[in-house]
């Protein structure tokens, strides 16, 4: 009997914009950071880390050619701190950075490499996925600026799990929702396509399925691979599709001290409930991915599975500080799958707030 021919899917035009990039990626892989450094004709590296892994960092780089170490990242790149590490690298003569560490330390690598030019390695051992994209983040006082230039991209990336074995099981887990909450995003972005939407529903089922192993087990080098691998594909959609609602509220609550990446994750299943009627297809994705039926609800109980905290009231976050949020949120018009106006943004972040389940 003849197979019913699969009918082509109607493709809506799109624009895809493909960045540059290198990745080294496996077991083993930073043993090849000497040859990544003699590719770009460099010489004179600056080690770039936050403080109390400059050790494990100068292990990994042994024998190669460092010309100093800047062990003192931190979260949101302060510009003072950022300037400081640019002085280091010039005063060091370095002619390339390599940034071993999570999306703070990729973070510093390209604030060096905006204001100097510098060529970055990265060396990533979180899930942030900061390393396949051109968006800096520079803050001062309690505003972070951002925003994307092709001289912050890495020009090479090592992805090597057997760097992230010691990665807490708390960290593991929020960096690894920051990166699913990249793929969401990227699926429902007003300038997404069929591309990147490939790579994000990739990405969403690669975490999904080793998240929970690595916090069981975080030895477990195939899920920390998996985890890896999702990351790589989460950054690489945020590369080139432009963020909505979520990563909006997540820069407002930042700026009011809340972390990075747990922030991120709790409110992801309630942004993701603000636009489940308005973004039909990109719930169906990540509902496949996630192997459930209802994509607010699996996002959040895999977050329960993972032991993340569930409510920004155990994050930081004052009750007095809601309607601000909201309202910062509903003034500065941005697209998004559904309007963003202040009383349902305002309802959002009180179910954020209580940890509520959609
Ligand atoms: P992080 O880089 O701040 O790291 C969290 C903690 O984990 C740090 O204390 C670090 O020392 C520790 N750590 C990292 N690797 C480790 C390892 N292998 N073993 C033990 N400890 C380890 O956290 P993050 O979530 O990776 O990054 C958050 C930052 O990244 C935020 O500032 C965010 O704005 C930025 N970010 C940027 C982008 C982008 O595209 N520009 C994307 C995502 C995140």
């Amino acid at each position: 009997m003849a197979c019913a021919a699969r009918a082509p899917h109607a493709l809506n035009s799109f624009v895809y914009t493909g960045l540059p990039s290198r990745v080294i990626f496996g077991a083993g892989s930073v043993k090849q950071l000497g040859a990544e450094l003699d590719r770009l004709g460099a010489r004179r590296a600056m080690l770039l880390c936050t403080p109390g892994r400059a050790e494990s960092v100068q292990a990994i780089a042994k024998g190669l050619p460092i010309a100093g170490v800047f062990d003192r990242v931190v979260m949101h790149t302060p510009l003072a701190l950022a300037n400081e590490a640019r002085k280091a690298a010039t005063d060091a003569k370095a002619d390339c950075c390599i940034a071993i560490g999570g999306g703070s330390t990729i973070g510093f690598g390209k604030a060096v490499a905006l204001t100097s030019g510098l060529p970055v390695i990265a060396v990533p051992t979180t899930y942030s996925g900061s390393e396949m994209t051109t968006i800096w983040g520079i803050s001062e006082g309690d505003t972070k600026k951002t925003g994307r230039d092709p001289k912050v991209l890495p020009k090479t990336v090592i992805y090597d799990p057997e760097l992230t074995l010691d990665l807490p099981a708390s960290v593991s887990a929020a960096s690894g929702m920051n990166a699913i909450a990249h793929c969401v995003e990227a699926l429902y972005a007003h300038d997404g396509n069929p591309i990147v939407s490939l790579m994000a529903e990739e990405g969403i089922r690669a975490l999904t399925s080793a998240l929970p192993k690595v916090v069981a087990e975080s030895s477990n080098l195939e899920a920390r691979s998996d985890a890896l691998y999702g990351s790589w594909l989460a950054g690489s959609t945020i590369s080139t599709t432009s963020v909505a609602l979520h990563h909006k509220l997540c820069h407002v609550l930042g700026g009011f001290g809340l972390p990075h990446a747990e922030t991120h994750s709790i409110v992801l299943p309630h942004a993701m409930q603000y636009n489940r009627d308005a973004a039909t297809d990109a719930m169906r994705r990540v509902a496949r991915a996630i192997e459930t039926v209802d994509a607010p609800r699996g996002v959040y109980e895999l977050e329960m599975r993972l032991g993340l905290p569930m409510k920004l009231a155990d994050i930081g976050l004052k009750k007095d500080d809601i309607e601000r949020a909201a309202r910062i949120a509903a003034d500065a018009p941005y697209p998004n799958p559904r309007k963003v106006e202040y009383a349902p943004v305002l309802e959002l972040l009180q179910h954020a707030y209580e940890g509520r389940r959609p």
